[in-house]
């Protein structure tokens, strides 16, 4: 695994010595690895694309960059962003999502939401700071929680009514303001399923840049109610084993790892932790 550091200098640096490049919601690769030469990148830019500064990949200054869009069908070396992500093995997973996000907080944050003036660097961190207001804007995280829910060897599985992929996965939402996480999860639950957990324990988090979730991935335990699915939400949800599962996300996703854990404990006998 190369070293990897997405620290903010507070400097922009001017020596770019490698350049992620994406295009429309794909990582543009280069041939064999994943960055690009910046003398190779002149006239390739899109029209309102800067070069942003991303962080130091194996001792390099890395940037990203918004290319123009190809003629059509010539894509050559477009990998969409979720085949990198999720299904490429040698990819820099941190550097790209890292990258997504980056580039869509400084094409969000160019002017000051407030007094509507453009933004400059922030001169120690990484944001973007209007100098007439004062004020900093960071890139946006939303968190989303995403649970799993026992109920004895079982446990629920959705498909959601808004994605044509036929598979099956997790009941999952935004944290509202002012909510903790398992508050969401419990609201969450109740407004898809019309079910009530409790137990709600937390295992593990995953960054998902499309575009910008951090979702919290949480197991909880069935007490009590029956499956009343939220329409618009989702279109199937049903009660599985472990064995007899329908298909279910990869396990480089946080909900695909998180149902082949619970598969795992079920399977070896242990209890709601
Ligand atoms: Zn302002």
């Amino acid at each position: 695994m190369a070293e990897w550091s997405a620290g903010w200098s507070g400097e922009a640096p001017d020596d770019a010595d490698g350049v992620l490049a994406l295009c429309e919601g794909s990582v543009v690769r280069p041939g064999a690895g994943w960055l690009h030469d910046w003398d190779r990148m002149a006239g390739l830019l899109a029209a309102d694309s800067d070069p942003v500064f991303v962080g130091r990949f194996d001792g390099r200054s890395v940037y990203v960059v918004e290319l123009a869009r190809m003629k059509a069908g010539d894509e050559s070396g477009h990998v969409s962003l979720r085949e990198a992500l999720l299904e490429t093995e040698d990819a820099p997973v941190g550097l790209i999502s890292t990258s997504v996000q980056v580039l869509q907080w400084w094409r969000d944050h160019r002017f000051c939401g407030r007094c509507g003036q453009p933004t400059d660097y922030h001169p120690t961190e990484r944001a973007r700071w209007c100098r007439q207001c004062q004020v900093p804007w960071y890139a946006r995280l939303a968190p989303c929680v995403i649970v799993v829910i026992r109920r004895e060897n079982r446990f629920l599985l959705a498909r959601s009514s808004r994605t044509r992929r036929y598979y099956y996965s997790l009941i999952a939402g935004f944290v509202e303001p002012g909510e903790s996480a398992e508050e969401a999860v419990k609201r969450e639950v109740m407004e898809e399923t019309g079910l009530t957990v409790n137990n709600i324990r937390y295992r593990t988090s995953q960054s998902w840049p499309f575009p910008h979730q951090l979702m919290l991935g949480y197991f909880a335990d069935y007490v009590a109610g029956d499956l009343v699915l939220q329409e618009d939400e989702l279109a199937a949800a049903d009660w599985f084993e472990p064995g007899l599962l329908p298909p279910v996300p990869p396990a480089t996703t946080i909900a695909g790892h998180l149902i082949r854990v619970m598969e795992q404990e079920i399977s070896c006998g242990e209890g709601p932790g």
